[in-house]
């Protein structure tokens, strides 16, 4: 803790406790449980109900990154440390001096996902889907953005599943009275006392019964303020606010988009930022952030602009709203930012994917717990299905309702459905569909290896688990018995926050000159996962549930 002893002196008298940890989300769950294990009494202060524990976390996918574990040793990957630090390095692209701290927290997180992660998890009662995902394959460079080999460790449950074990270890420290949770809890500013932060006040919001991930009452119906030894902020990123996105959206990745989804609940609103900001902490790297290409509609959603993200294995054909085909490395499922910089240029919010209903059904995967209830429910009766034939339920289910789906037989059909959405916000040209007949011959031409998506879609063939569940046979899209033909609408969908509130190696907050910010740590996407952005500028992907989980055990431990 922060000057403990002479600090704890003056204000031990006054304290409502010893750490105040602000967001139950996942690393706010991590914190106050390794803080709690320490002996430490715990304030949990969470602006939502008690439905919604976990925050993020609960909807995530629950992918995590790990260096050559035994799941990828068993599929025959051959992964390392060294090969591991070598693609972050090339991916994140340090650049700038207040990189310092980033970089110490990637070497640290390396070391954190090659060794411990996996055990200490385990010992939690956590448990991996044994097949690993190659998730975000880069750029092709070898050496730039992306994972050489597969990482992504599907958690056995998903997000709940990497939930669980928190929840369960604070509340059973809430039942011994280690723990308060203090729902509905709206923090509006620190308490800073001598330059030493020693609190948080804010208002008390009306009790709301909302369905978790549903907007709740901001109605204030009381006020508090509350003292204690540490503060960590846990409060989350920024991607429910679009014009905060919009605000922060860096000229490198071109005109900020006018129309997006949202790829998560409103309540990762950013406030919390700022307010850190205003108590003397300093966040960086607000430039960079991690949205996706390939967001679509939800037909039942939860929250404002829900949309849901679709994990797309590598043989669907991407065309930009005028048609033309995206070129290497710009391939599903490769490089997330590189495609996002290069639709961005078309000046129109939305893309296309043309496929068929065999690549529909090995290929996609949509991002969310809710959307996997084999995995989340950890059925084996339902997974199986998976394996079989026909899409997964909830992509079968999205293909008939949802707003972003054209299926045809034809080609002129598809396009016909295509103009018909092209129509609708956001709007953009009408495609020519011998145009499209043409490029999608082309590429029908190249399938047996003759262009770079058809050598890539070769090569992920080649990987076990790729070839099991990810990536189907190669087939031209106009083969009849491969069909009928989808296309679907692809938007923009806020996600992940890069930077924020720049931490040292103990989580705990900096100020403009470097200097600690007494009492005030921060872990968690709020802290830019480490450090105010250990990822730099690209994600390899697993690595914001395992950032909040290194992050929040990091802060936990320190206070
Ligand atoms: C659909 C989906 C799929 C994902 N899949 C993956 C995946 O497979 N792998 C991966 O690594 N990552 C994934 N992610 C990202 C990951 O889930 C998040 O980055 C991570 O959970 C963020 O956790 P957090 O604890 O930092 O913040 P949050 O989960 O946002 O929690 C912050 C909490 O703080 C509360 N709060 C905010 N401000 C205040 C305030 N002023 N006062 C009081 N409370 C406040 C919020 O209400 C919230 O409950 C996914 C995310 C989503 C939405």
């Amino acid at each position: 803790m922060a000057s403990r002893g002479g600090r704890a002196a003056r204000y031990a008298l006054c304290m409502d406790a010893d750490v105040i940890v602000i967001g139950a989300g996942l690393a706010g769950l991590v914190a106050a449980a390794e803080a709690a294990d320490r002996g430490r009494r715990v304030i949990v202060l969470e602006q939502e109900g008690e439905q919604s524990l976990g925050g993020q976390a609960h909807w995530s996918f629950g992918g995590l990154f790990l260096i050559d574990s035994p799941e990828q040793r068993r599929l025959g990957v051959h992964d390392s440390l060294d090969l591991a630090r070598s693609d972050w390095f090339g991916s994140a692209q340090f650049d700038r001096p207040e990189d310092r701290w980033p970089r110490a927290w990637a070497e640290a997180y390396l070391d954190f996902a090659a060794g411990e992660k996996r055990a200490w998890l385990r010992g939690m009662g956590h448990r991996f889907f044994p097949v690993v995902g190659w998730a975000e394959r880069g750029d092709l460079t070898g050496t730039g953005h992306g994972n050489s080999v597969p990482r992504f460790h599907i958690t056995w449950g998903t997000g709940p599943g990497v939930v669980e074990p928190f929840a369960r270890r604070v509340l059973a420290h809430r039942d011994e009275g280690a723990i308060r949770m203090m729902f509905r809890r709206r923090v509006d500013a620190l308490v800073v006392e001598d330059g030493v932060v020693v609190g948080a006040s804010g208002a008390v919001l009306a009790p709301d019964d909302a369905e978790r991930g549903r907007p709740t009452s901001r109605e204030a119906v009381g006020e508090f303020e509350l003292r204690a030894g540490a503060v960590i902020v846990t409060s989350g990123g920024i991607g429910g606010d679009h014009d905060l996105v919009r605000r922060a959206w860096p000229e490198r990745l071109g005109a900020p988009p006018e129309h997006m989804l949202s790829g998560v609940p409103a309540h990762v609103d950013g406030r919390m930022i700022g307010i850190a900001e205003r108590a003397g902490a300093r966040a960086i790297n607000g430039d960079r952030m991690w949205h996706y290409v390939e967001g679509i509609d939800n037909f039942d959603p939860l929250w404002p602009a829900h949309g849901i993200r679709i994990l797309p294995g590598p043989s669907s054909l991407w065309l930009d709203a005028e048609g033309r085909r995206l070129p290497a490395p710009y391939l599903p499922g490769f490089d997330t930012l590189g495609t996002l910089k290069r639709l961005r240029t078309t000046g129109y919010d939305y893309s296309w994917f043309v496929l068929t209903q065999r690549i529909i059904e090995k290929e996609f995967a949509l991002s969310g717990s809710e959307q996997n209830p084999d995995l989340t429910g950890r059925s084996i009766r339902l997974l199986a299905k998976r394996l079989g034939s026909g899409a997964p339920g909830p992509v079968e289910t999205f293909k008939q309702r949802g707003a972003d789906f054209v299926v045809a037989d034809t080609v002129d059909e598809l396009v016909d459905g295509m103009n018909a959405l092209a129509h609708e916000v956001p709007r953009g040209p009408r495609l020519d569909p011998v145009a499209v007949r043409a490029v999608v011959t082309e590429r029908d031409r190249m399938i047996d290896g003759g262009d770079a998506q058809a050598r890539e879609i070769g090569r992920a063939r080649r990987f076990v688990g790729d070839r099991i569940i990810r990536v189907a046979k190669p087939h031209r899209l106009l083969d009849p018995a491969a069909g009928p033909l989808i296309a679907v609408k692809l938007h923009i969908l806020s996600r992940k926050t890069l930077g924020g509130l720049e931490t040292d190696l103990d989580g705990r907050c900096l100020g403009a000159a470097g200097e600690p910010v007494l009492g005030l740590y921060a872990a968690g996407e709020a802290a830019g996962f480490g450090g105010g952005g250990m990822m730099g500028y690209n994600a390899l992907e697993g690595t914001f549930l395992g950032g909040c989980l290194f992050s929040g055990r990091v802060a936990g431990r320190a206070v």
